[in-house]
């Protein structure tokens, strides 16, 4: 077998060991293979072995990737998990079915409209920078309330989940624990949290998505 497709298999195997750990929560779990870097023959055999969420952090290069194997895999379901360039949205909601990265009141203006000129409706998760860190996108936990109320009153958004990434080299379970308590007040259906490093403990704390690239992909140049 293919080292992506053994490796793909084994945190599949992971992740349904841990589930069965944590009754109740995590109904429903998808697990998204974060493929930026990685070019469409470490990506096909993941598509013939049947999996179809996938997640790119750059337009461009999703462009590329993506057009030609959503011909051939029409089912594919691409989630945008990159920073959001307003000139770049246009683009966005017409190749992505699901933006995981909005964190700004003028991002949220631009997909609306453009979902309305382009008679498309995406779903969108909102970015949470849970360690305050100033270099990392997402709105702070504090802001959370008032975005999340203009993305759904004023523009009408379809505000399915959020989405965060904990601070590098540190225990994430706290920042999960606040992002499970978001997610809970303001009944949302989707949890974005874990990744390679951290998924196990992210589907402790009620995630209903992973995000996992290096660990079945490999690492990224
Ligand atoms: C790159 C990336 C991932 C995947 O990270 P790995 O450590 O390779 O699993 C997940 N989420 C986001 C937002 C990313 O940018």
């Amino acid at each position: 077998m293919n080292e992506i497709v053994k490796n793909y298999h084994s945190v599949k195997d992971d992740i349904h060991s841990e589930l069965k750990q944590c009754p109740g929560e995590n109904k429903s779990l998808q697990l998204m293979v974060v493929s930026k870097f990685h070019g469409i023959e470490r990506i096909r055999p993941l598509l013939l072995e049947g999996h179809r969420i996938f997640g790119e952090s750059r337009l461009d290069e999703a462009r590329e990737k993506w057009i030609d194997l959503a011909r051939e895999f029409t089912d594919i379901k691409l989630h945008y998990i990159g920073t959001l360039q307003s000139r770049k949205i246009k683009e966005i909601v017409k190749i992505f079915d699901v933006i995981q990265s909005l964190d700004k009141e003028e991002a949220a203006a631009r997909i609306a409209r453009e979902m309305q000129s382009q008679k498309r409706k995406i779903d969108c998760f909102i970015q949470i920078n849970i360690g305050r860190e100033p270099q990392k996108s997402g709105v702070l936990p504090e802001n959370f309330e008032c975005l999340f109320y203009q993305c759904i009153n004023k523009y009408n958004l379809n505000v399915s989940g959020i989405m965060c990434i904990p601070p590098a080299g540190e225990d994430p379970s706290t920042y999960f624990m606040e992002m499970k308590n978001i997610k809970d007040k303001y009944r949302l259906a989707e949890l974005s949290i874990g990744m390679s490093s951290d998924y196990l403990s992210a589907i402790k704390h009620g995630s209903t998505m992973v995000r996992v690239g290096a660990k079945i992909l490999g690492e990224r140049n």
